[in-house]
């Protein structure tokens, strides 16, 4: 009924859109079908409501993040879909590697009637391969090498009384929106890549090295709950990956080539690149980045074994929109923030103008939820949101809780990495490889 309501009232594609958010051309992340649009406005509210900057939806000002599609009624936003960018790959003879990031795996199966927040790792992987990759990897081992690297450009930081706080940087979104209208917070920015750039980065020098693959003849793919990463890595500094498909567009893939994807066995990622720490696999909840990094930076701080309670931080789990953390490790008092959503982050950027943020770390995720809740993910409705996304992050925890590795720092793939190729971290190596540097993009407007 609803649908029908709705279909009547769709425009047609020659009028002006009055009030929904603006979507350039060049949108590398989203994209409008015009004549499905209702011009109902409830993609420019979300906007405005979760990135409160007014007239952001100008196109240029876009952060990436999806949220609109999220919020429209009719499935007028999509993704901007790359799936030819693989199919044309695969027609040439390249090889093509996946590498999935943690948030996927517990929204895909609610597309294929299983359970909501189903952990459906297994069937993922296996689909994968029935679509043709020959390697199928994990983003929990990019979230590794970012938890060791952030982990000790933290300590470095605060050892140095460099700037701080230091901000986490592998949400682009985020990125983005500190290049846009906070460019005087990108010195505190963690240098750090996201996982995926540094998955990518790590696949094109080391796994290809391993496996004697020629770089020039593969095709990266990464499968994100992200719309925002498709902008991500068009980003000349990050290059490694080729295409990225949302967990909507790689639904969408598996339909079309009649995969019963909730009969399929469980299958398992390679061997190399594809073992990933409990600490990787939380990056997927807002806190998760936060609580990984605290884990190596006790270690790093101590030398000692990390105690119960850090391994279920608690005060930095749950769906707050700000969260705090104050740590006593050994004498040390850590001071943390998690901010869940990005319109959270503003009344702490003004402390920080004004030289009164006590915190040491700050995490920000765009998305409410954290990446479990990315625009590409498998749409909750308004009422079921708060449940949908609970359920998501606490199948990524208890997933954590079930590995027999669930520190970064002594994750074997990750000591051997270190060993064969980075020597340490912050290594000059890891810095070509696994940093970056950003942007000020604050004259958007002029
Ligand atoms: Fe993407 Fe995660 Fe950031 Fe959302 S919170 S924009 S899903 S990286």
């Amino acid at each position: 009924m609803r649908d029908t309501m709705l279909k009547n009232k769709r425009i047609p594609d020659d009028i002006v859109l009055y009030n929904a958010v603006s979507i350039d051309e060049s949108n590398p992340a989203i994209m409008r079908i015009k004549d499905k649009c209702i011009d109902c406005g409830l993609c420019k509210t979300i906007c405005e409501k979760r990135q409160k900057i007014k007239n952001i939806c100008d196109g240029k000002a876009c952060v990436y993040c999806g949220q609109c599609l999220q919020a429209c009624p009719v499935g007028a936003i999509v993704p901007k879909n790359d799936v030819d960018k693989f199919t044309n790959a695969l027609r040439l003879g390249k090889i093509c590697i996946v590498y999935t990031a943690p948030a996927v795996r517990v929204a895909i199966g609610d597309a294929f009637n299983m359970p909501k927040a189903s952990f459906a790792q297994g069937k993922l992987i296996t689909a994968l391969r029935k679509l043709g990759f020959s390697y199928v990897l994990d983003v929990t081992i990019g979230a590794d090498l970012t938890v060791v690297e952030e982990a000790t450009e933290l300590v470095k930081r605060i050892k140095n009384n460099d700037v701080l706080p230091m901000f986490t940087s592998c949400c682009p979104s985020w990125v983005k929106y500190a290049e846009n209208f906070y460019p005087e917070v990108l010195p505190n920015l963690s240098t750090c890549k996201s996982p995926i750039s540094m998955q990518g980065a790590i696949v094109k020098e080391y796994f290809c090295q391993k496996l004697n693959l020629n770089p020039n003849n593969i095709f990266t793919v990464a499968i994100t709950p992200c719309t925002s990463k498709k902008y991500e890595v068009t980003r000349k500094e990050l290059p490694g990956t080729d295409a990225v498909f949302t967990t909507l567009e790689l639904i969408e893939l598996i339909q079309k080539n009649k995969i019963d994807f909730k009969n399929l066995e469980d299958g398992e990622f390679d061997t190399l690149l594809g073992n990933g720490s409990g600490s990787g696999i939380i990056f997927g909840n807002t806190g998760g980045v936060t609580e990984a990094v605290v884990r190596t930076v006790y270690k790093i701080l101590t030398n000692g074994n990390i105690p119960d309670d850090l391994l279920q931080l608690n005060p930095v789990r749950g769906l707050d929109y700000v969260k705090e953390l104050n740590l006593n490790i050994k004498g040390f008092q850590l001071k943390a923030a998690v901010v869940n959503q990005i319109s959270s982050i503003i009344p702490l950027l003004h402390d920080i103008n004004e030289g009164k943020c006590p915190y040491h770390f700050i995490e920000v995720m765009n998305c409410y939820g954290g990446c479990i809740g990315g625009g590409g993910q498998p749409k909750s409705l308004p009422n079921n949101e708060k449940e949908i996304k609970s359920k998501r992050m606490n199948a990524l925890y208890k997933n954590d809780n079930s590995k027999k590795i669930r520190l970064s720092h002594q994750n074997p793939e990750i000591v051997k990495i270190y060993c064969d190729l980075l020597e340490e971290p912050l290594s000059k190596k890891a810095k070509d490889l696994l940093h970056t540097y950003y942007i000020d993009s604050s004259n958007i407007g002029e």
